[in-house]
């Protein structure tokens, strides 16, 4: 019992600095790295309690027999421990962003702020991108505005401060 909870205190420490670590991130396209599960711990975390899970319930004796525990199990156990996403602000995130590139080139922190924006040549990328990233339910900010306020309010709206 005792070891179960300081494996717990673990994990949420653990989740706790990957958040930390990107929770004042704004993308230049406008990702909130602190919304993004490969970057704020949550897929470590539930990697780490489903291969927890399988195996405290020994599946691989009674569960379907479809599925190779032996694999499932090492590719959770990399997930658990993988080093989250630092973001590409940090050097992280994808090394061929056209929106990445091009925002270093003109100077701007934000593709949203940017002067061209109406003639951007990136418009369809960085749409779909937007896009993705707000169907798994990340946070997005899209137009002109305040960044710290935007920050403030997402992090406290996530429950995580
Ligand atoms: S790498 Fe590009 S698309 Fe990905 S978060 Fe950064 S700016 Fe956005
Ligand atoms: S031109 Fe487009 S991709 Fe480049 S910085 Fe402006 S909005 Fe971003």
């Amino acid at each position: 019992m005792a070891n179960s909870k300081k494996g717990s205190r673990g994990k949420n420490k653990r989740e706790s600095s990957a958040f930390n670590n990107v929770k004042n991130q704004l993308a230049y396209c406008g990702l909130w790295c602190g919304s993004c599960s490969v970057g704020n711990g949550t897929v470590n975390v539930l990697a780490g309690k489903c291969g927890k899970t399988l195996t405290d319930y020994g599946l691989k004796d009674w569960g379907p027999k479809e599925v190779d525990y032996d694999s499932l199990l090492e590719g959770l156990a990399v997930l658990s421990s993988m080093e989250p996403c630092k973001g590409c602000l940090k050097g992280g995130g994808n090394s061929e962003c056209l929106a990445r590139a091009c925002a270093v080139e003109k100077g701007v922190s934000e593709c949203c702020e940017c002067k061209s924006e109406k003639t951007c040549k990136n418009a369809h990328y960085l749409d779909h991108m937007r896009k993705g990233a707000q169907r798994v339910g990340m946070k997005v900010k899209d137009r002109k505005g305040d960044r710290a306020a935007v920050l403030k309010g997402w992090i406290s709206e996530s429950g995580r401060a």
